[in-house]
């Protein structure tokens, strides 16, 4: 059988079986089989890689594993500059959208404050989620590698934080949205966009207390639930504070 030493770099070592993990090892192979199911039998989808260099040359994901070959694959650049090499995923897409899998509704509640077209329903099928991400081209969000490996997706991320707010904080310095987020502009309910509304118009639906105090109100224009800027907005401008400090959680 033919045999190919393979490495695997920074966090695309956490998908890997754990006698694997940050060293270079060996691993046989059929006679024809192209570098992406390989990598991907080994545990890391498609979307997962940035760049994968073959005997030091960078090489596209249809390229075939020949024996010998030392192949290092690499994650998602934050701040190396590749563009000399070939990057493997397709461009960005210029608009971040996602579509989630039915273990995140934390976060997409969270993507949706901070504005972001997020689709979430519970009842989500696998098939689904990877159609709805191919036909819109949303990023398919996702606790389930194995769902990235499907060949339509083209966009997706594996969110290996299990808590929902160290999950924000992944999915923006994953896409590098720090820069575009846009708070309080969509419904945490139903992801439309918010529109102001007169108070005059909403006022048989406010409690008593709301009545009184504010005068600055949002409606949905597809649900029409109405926000304002009370105890729970304070409380989420807290969040995307430390959000927006790029520091861990603790
Ligand atoms: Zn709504």
């Amino acid at each position: 059988m033919k045999q190919a030493h393979f490495r695997f770099y920074a966090e695309l070592n956490d998908l890997l079986p754990a006698d694997k993990r940050q060293v270079t090892f060996m691993h046989p192979f059929p006679n024809r089989v192209s570098v992406k199911d390989m990598t991907e039998a080994l545990g890391v989808p498609h979307t997962e890689v940035d760049l994968i260099l073959v005997n030091g040359e960078s090489v596209d994901f249809s390229y075939r594993v020949q024996d010998g070959d030392r192949i290092s694959v690499y994650p998602v650049f934050e701040s190396i500059d590749i563009t000399p090499l070939v990057r493997l995923r397709p461009q960005p897409l210029r608009e971040p959208r996602f579509v989630l899998d039915t273990h995140l509704g934390r976060l997409s509640r969270y993507l949706r404050m901070l504005g972001f077209d997020t689709l979430y329903r519970n009842d989500y099928a696998d098939e689904e989620l990877a159609q709805i991400s191919s036909d819109e081209r949303r990023i398919l969000l996702t606790r389930d590698p194995g769902l990235l490996k499907r060949s339509v997706v083209t966009h997706g991320h594996w969110i290996r934080e299990s808590d929902p707010q160290r999950q924000v904080r992944q999915v923006l310095q994953r896409f590098d949205l720090f820069g575009v987020i846009a708070p309080f502009a969509r419904c945490l309910r139903c992801n439309a966009l918010l529109q102001p509304v007169r108070k005059q118009d909403v006022l048989d639906r406010l409690p008593p207390m709301t009545k009184e105090v504010y005068d600055e109100f949002h409606i949905c224009s597809e649900c029409g639930r109405v926000y304002w800027k009370g105890t729970h907005y304070r409380r989420m401008q807290q969040l995307i504070e430390r959000l927006r400090q790029r520091e861990p959680t603790g």
